[in-house]
């Protein structure tokens, strides 16, 4: 999708919230505890490579990605920070991984097997590889001791894989009730029973295992969302410090009329007026992420609440106002505009879904501008 660096409407990502937010989740970590950020999916929509260079700044010690191609797309922009695909990558591609040292995550000894074959005929580094196991995500990993051995056997003995890393992943480390979350620290502290040496890094936690559960972050976490200013509770379980974040999103009234009475707005004529009123049309819509569900959402104009009235288009909604406006006027739709704002966790809210999806549902065609 082409990026719409010609239109009145850009995503804001702060430098300084990202900063604030990671570099004091890494003051609150142990001296041998390291923080790697995680840029998936264009860093949660706010952009990934500009995400990265300020978390490096703020002191992370490397990245977590989820397919290759982010991580490569990191490498060519020049980091040379230690990157982890969480994903499972196709084996073909683990040649590339040991070239442009990316560490893989491994579930299986016949992955292991492949790309041991594979780099053997190759003269390249050692692939880097993190074993995965599966203490009730029920997602990737190894699950019980005797294949974790095999694999991890097979590692040690192999030329060309570096066993590098070993992690899990909690299902419910955001919710008050560590019932689930219990089960699966016993659950993983089994599993690695089985290992003599354990490797370089250590990890189970995502934001909200570092920010809630800490005692268990063993030597690496993966901070996500919290990164970026989010709280991965939702609003559930209060945060150990503020989380600034890092994202807005404005654009500007384009059109500004009054409708008589009686007058329909958007496709399918849902909302008609009952009075006369002040209608504005703003030019973003469900190709940029503003998804049809935020029907009836308001936005904020002049520091007022305005509903979006009728159907979201593809590229337009229309807002009611009290008054007439100059095209021009500003439209917040995520972020502060006088006393009010309007954040990501809102629109979630109103969408019945979590601010994760709202932000990476942002498309390529808003502009990141990265902001002080
Ligand atoms: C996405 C992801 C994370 C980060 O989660 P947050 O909730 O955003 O902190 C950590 N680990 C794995 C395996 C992930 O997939």
């Amino acid at each position: 999708m082409v990026v719409g660096t010609h239109r009145n409407a850009q995503i804001l990502i702060s430098k300084s919230a990202l900063y604030h937010n990671i570099s004091n989740e890494k003051k609150r970590l142990k001296n041998n505890e390291y923080l790697f950020m995680v840029v998936k999916a264009n860093g949660y929509g706010h952009g990934a490579v500009a995400v990265a260079h300020e978390a490096k700044k703020a002191g992370a010690d490397g990245f977590c990605v989820a397919i290759l191609d982010e991580a490569l797309q990191l490498r060519d922009a020049g980091f040379d920070e230690p990157i982890l695909v969480l994903g499972i990558t196709d084996v073909k591609h683990a040649s590339l991984m040991a070239e442009r040292n990316i560490s893989a995550t491994v579930s299986s000894i016949d992955w292991l097997r492949a790309a041991d074959e594979q780099l053997a005929q190759k003269n390249l580094p050692k692939l880097n590889v993190h074993v995965g196991l599966d203490t009730g995500m029920g997602r990737i990993g190894f699950q019980d001791k005797d294949s974790l051995k095999e694999a991890v056997d097979f590692l040690n003995q192999s030329d060309n894989l570096n066993f590098e890393g070993i992690f899990t992943h909690f299902s419910t480390a955001d919710t008050h009730n560590v019932k689930y979350f219990d089960l699966q620290v016993e659950r993983f502290n089994d599993l690695i029973s089985v290992i003599d040496t354990l490797p370089k890094y250590v990890h189970v936690s995502n934001s909200a295992t570092s920010l809630w559960h800490s005692e268990f972050n063993c030597n690496m976490i993966r901070f996500g969302v919290a990164g970026y200013g989010l709280n991965p509770s939702g609003g559930e379980l209060n945060l150990p410090y503020e989380l600034k974040p890092a994202l807005s999103l404005t654009t500007e009234v384009v059109y500004c009329k009054k409708i008589d009475a009686g007058r329909s707005v958007g496709y399918g004529a849902t909302y008609t007026s009952k009075e006369p009123e002040w209608i504005a049309t703003v030019p973003v819509g469900y190709a940029d992420g503003i998804v049809r569900a935020l029907q009836g959402f308001s936005l904020l104009v002049n520091g007022k609440f305005c509903p979006i009235v009728g159907r979201v288009c593809m590229d337009q909604l229309m807002i009611k106002l009290d008054e007439p406006v100059k095209p021009g006027t500003k439209v917040t739709i995520v972020g502060q505009d006088g006393k009010e704002k309007i954040t990501l966790q809102d629109i979630a809210s109103y969408c019945d879904t979590i601010h994760y999806e709202v932000a990476c549902l942002l498309t390529d065609r808003l502009p990141r501008i990265v902001v002080e």
